[in-house]
């Protein structure tokens, strides 16, 4: 056998997994796909986000605040192993409203999964007023806010970097334009790419954003992903402007805004519009003004990886026992559970979390 875990896609989700088997003494080899690949991680709006999350599943708010909880000390591990700093800033975020209906009928659901997760969600809701001493450039248009407390923003590009270096320093094999055809379990797993590589593994973990829905079947899981594009704008770079991170606009930590995303069920197109880039211009100018004045530099669309139901999928194969399928919608904000809480799942060990709500067996027909 040439390792102890093989694991299929190198994005963010997959480089978190190997980080955190490496992290206890597994032998990891990570096989990513060729440039052609759709990568989520690589085009993503870099929110470590809590609210909003779960809002039918509690158990998804309590996964993300969890991850969001020991975000920091994993960037500083990742940080203080390579030398890359991963910018992050976890002083709240905001849902921004433009109409008094939208932010109360908001608040009203965030009150009851406040209570199902025992008054464990901090938020507050600003009016207008309030909400401009702490964003001195927000717009007339915007009436409130709600803010909440476990939000915050990282890059997401330094944070895949910095997974990619600490996974190599750890021992981790990481080979690109290795794209997985065929996962077959004679005796160990026996996994053949489309070059003609040929590995051997103990276990294999299915992580390969999008591609998992054609390889997955193979391997005895349902894999139902599908694309959902985001189109992203940034400008250039820019004194400060935005205080705290929201679903509109960011200021990042080199300086540009960035703004998005569109959510769009348009298959496999990862191009950007002018109806969509137009769109997300004005929304973010009726949000900040100032806005107007900024030179947009660079634009881009990018594919998000959608359960059915927007939740994660963790399974364990039944066909083929020891290969697991690990997926999600927010892969940056869920990297520091990936990477220090689900190797104990796919460990079995007693610390492991329960996710059974996160199993394919939601997908059951019934
Ligand atoms: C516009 C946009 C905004 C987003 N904003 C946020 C946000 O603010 N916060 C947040 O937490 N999340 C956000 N996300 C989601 C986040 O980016 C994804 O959850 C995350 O990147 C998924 O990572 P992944 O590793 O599963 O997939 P990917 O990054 O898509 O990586 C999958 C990898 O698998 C490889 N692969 C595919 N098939 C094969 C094969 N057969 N063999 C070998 N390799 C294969 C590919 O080459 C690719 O590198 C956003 C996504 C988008 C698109």
């Amino acid at each position: 056998m040439d390792t102890d875990y093989a694991i299929i896609g190198g994005g963010v989700v997959g480089l978190s997994v190997a980080w955190g088997l490496l992290s206890r003494g597994r032998t990891v080899t990570v096989l990513d796909g060729d440039d052609g690949s759709f990568r989520a991680s690589r085009g993503n709006f870099g929110l470590v986000w809590v609210q909003s999350k779960g809002m039918n599943q509690p158990r998804y708010a309590r996964w993300s605040q969890r991850s969001a909880a020991i975000w920091a000390g994993f960037a500083e591990e990742l940080a203080a192993n390579t030398g890359q700093p991963v910018p992050l800033e976890q002083k709240g975020g905001y849902d921004l409203h433009f109409s008094e209906e939208t932010l109360q009928a908001t608040v009203e659901k965030y009150e009851t999964l406040k209570a199902q997760l025992d008054g464990d969600y901090p938020f507050e809701v600003l009016g207008h007023n309030a909400l401009r001493i702490e964003e001195p450039h927000i717009g007339p248009k915007v009436v409130g806010a709600i803010l909440h407390h476990q939000d915050g923003h990282a890059n997401p590009l330094k944070l895949l970097q910095a997974l990619a270096a600490d996974v190599r320093r750890m021992g981790g094999r990481v080979l690109t334009g290795k794209t997985v055809t065929a996962v077959t379990k004679p005796d160990a797993f026996r996994i053949t790419c489309a070059d003609g590589t040929i590995l051997g593994a103990g276990r294999v973990i299915l992580s390969a954003g999008l591609g998992a829905a054609q390889l997955g079947p193979s391997m005895g899981f349902k894999a139902p992903v599908r694309p959902q594009r985001g189109q992203v704008l940034i400008t250039e770079k820019l004194p400060k402007l935005i205080n705290r991170p929201s679903l509109i606009a960011r200021q990042v930590d080199e300086g540009g805004i960035q703004i998005g995303a569109t959510n769009e069920e348009v298959g496999h197109d990862d191009r950007v519009t002018q109806p969509g880039l137009s769109g997300l211009a004005a929304e973010a100018i009726a949000a900040y003004p100032a806005l107007a004045r900024a030179q947009l530099v660079r634009s881009w669309g990018a594919l998000r990886v959608l359960s059915p139901d927007g939740l994660p999928i963790y399974q364990e194969s039944t066909e083929m026992p020891g290969a697991f399928l690990v997926t999600c919608h927010s892969g940056i904000t869920l990297a520091a559970a990936h990477a220090r809480l689900l190797p104990d799942w796919l460990e079995g060990t007693e610390a492991a979390p329960d996710l059974e709500v996160f199993s394919e067996a939601r997908f059951a027909v019934s």
